[in-house]
């Protein structure tokens, strides 16, 4: 076969198989996996993959973390995670000759249901309008199953491919975990090119925003004044420091140098919750004494959380001018997780000639060139790729929506273009026996 015999052949499979493909990322969804930081449900989700791995003649390494040598030594090792039964796993197919190799990466786990409604129950995979819903569908068990697929297709077909091609299927990355994937490069296999299917809505991302999580508290003086004492309520100190955020975020945009991958889309500074008082009574009869704010805050390569916040702190003191109530109520601030490096693949002649296949598979996929290659708008666990190992990490995954929400929903035309997407990728990047470029 010629390589436009080879695209038909696979187009065709898709239309022939996507019942099938549709049914894995929904049992995908079925096998509940959230993440409870410091432990994890992966379990199950991690031996299903395995199996199914296995099944399709796979060598498979399924192993816990506590035996990778180095982990926990590592200056990149986030140490307040519980490990036991929390098996990472890997396959390795094909591989019969010279090509170069290619690794899908991807976390196992989820963030929990949530307390939203949802319409479908969230780890239903029910299927409805083009779309399938539940926890994980979009981020990222969609894009997990479009690899599987992917060599699937290619085994189905018998297309000889001569570089090795891996599935990695990693536990613990929602709350800035990441030890998985780290333990991943630690223990092997780390191939020429890595793609992370994290739900990228079919644009490619050369390089990911970083970011994290922080908390700030704040200790006001309680009680109602009867004596005419001074007060301090602890909730509007809180407020004006969620203000200072709102400026800080303004701010950032206007001063921080922007890498190119991200004119579209700047980092940002974002308010997650804020507790003030007895949140236990309804009725509230003084000041509230006690205030906390959570807050995330993203950044570009090379910045590092101390950096960020030591920015930060240097802002408020430009700024406390502007806030009386923070002048007298001081924030404690400490990080929640880890703060999640952002990176990008190194520039190289490799890097250059995957994007450029990428880009060309893309387009006879899509019947339209993908849109250019940018900076994700989200933090993930590439930098473990980028900045611990040999491996550039290239973002690309399934459209969707409703991450972390309820009704969180893979879009199934998204998922089966995706498969031939990668399957014409292994092809271009892999190298098919008896046809190997140098
Ligand atoms: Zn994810």
């Amino acid at each position: 076969m010629n390589r436009d015999e080879l695209s038909l052949s696979i187009n065709r499979w898709m239309k022939e198989n996507g019942t099938e493909a549709i049914a894995l990322a929904s049992k995908l969804v079925q096998i509940e996996s959230v993440n409870h930081p410091p432990t994890g449900h992966e379990a199950e989700y991690q031996r299903y993959f395995a199996e199914w791995m296995s099944a399709q003649n796979a060598e498979v390494d399924l192993y816990d973390l506590a035996d990778v040598p180095g982990l926990r030594e590592h200056t990149a090792y986030m140490n307040t995670r519980n490990y036991d039964n929390r098996p990472n796993v890997v396959g390795r197919f094909f591989g019969g000759g010279t090509g170069r190799s290619l690794m899908f990466s991807g976390h196992a786990d989820t963030v929990y249901e949530g307390t939203e409604t949802w319409t479908y129950p969230p780890f239903s995979g029910t299927v409805e309008s083009g779309k399938l819903y539940g926890r994980g569908s979009y981020d990222m068990k969609g894009g997990m199953a479009a690899a599987l697929m992917a060599v699937k297709c290619l085994q189905d077909l018998n297309i000889p491919i001569a570089g090795n091609v891996y599935v990695e299927s990693v536990v613990d990355e929602e709350h800035g975990g990441a030890n998985g994937t780290l333990a991943g490069r630690l223990r092997g296999p780390n191939p020429d090119m890595a793609i992370i299917p994290e739900p990228s809505n079919m644009r490619v991302y050369p390089a990911h925003l970083g970011g994290g999580i922080w908390k700030a508290t704040f200790t006001g003086k309680s009680g109602i004044a009867f004596a005419g004492e001074e007060l301090i309520s602890a909730l509007e100190a809180t407020i004006e420091f969620a203000n200072l955020l709102r400026a800080y975020n303004d701010y950032r945009k206007e001063n921080l140098e922007v890498p190119s991958w991200w004119h579209d889309r700047k980092a940002e500074v974002t308010l997650l919750t804020i507790f003030s008082g007895d949140v236990t009574r309804e009725l509230q009869e003084k000041l509230p004494e006690t205030g906390e704010l959570n807050f995330w805050i993203e950044g570009y390569p090379g910045m590092t959380g101390e950096g960020i916040i030591a920015d930060l702190w240097a802002f408020y003191n430009s700024q406390l001018a502007n806030y009386p109530l923070l002048q007298k109520c001081k924030p404690q601030i400490r990080p929640l997780i880890r703060y999640l490096s952002a990176s990008e693949m190194k520039n190289d002649d490799n890097t250059a000639r995957f994007l450029e296949l990428t880009t060309n598979s893309g387009t006879k996929v899509l019947g339209r060139p993908p849109e250019p290659p940018t900076g994700s708008p989200f933090a993930c666990d590439g930098f473990m790729f980028n900045l611990y190992s040999d491996t550039p990490a290239l973002v690309l995954g399934p459209s969707g929506g409703n991450a972390h929400a309820a009704d969180e929903f893979l879009d199934i035309a998204s998922y089966e273009a995706l498969i031939q997407w990668y399957a014409e990728i292994i092809i271009d990047w892999c190298g098919v026996l008896g046809n190997e470029e140098v």
